[in-house]
């Protein structure tokens, strides 16, 4: 299953060559910055959710 980027107008997935990872399940400091980055208001990343290298 390709993973594609989860913040908001991006469509880079790994599928394209890009760096993308999960995020932080172990560090919730980290994983509040990364819900800030992508800017979506009360969402909550899935277990699957990722983020591309250029998105955080
Ligand atoms: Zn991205």
């Amino acid at each position: 299953m390709p993973s594609g980027c989860s913040a908001p107008r991006c469509t880079n997935s790994n599928k394209d060559g890009y760096c993308c990872v999960t995020f932080p399940q172990l560090d919730p400091e980290l994983r509040n910055k990364w819900i800030d980055a992508v800017g979506i208001a009360d969402w909550e990343p899935s277990k699957t959710a990722v983020l591309c290298e250029v998105s955080y």
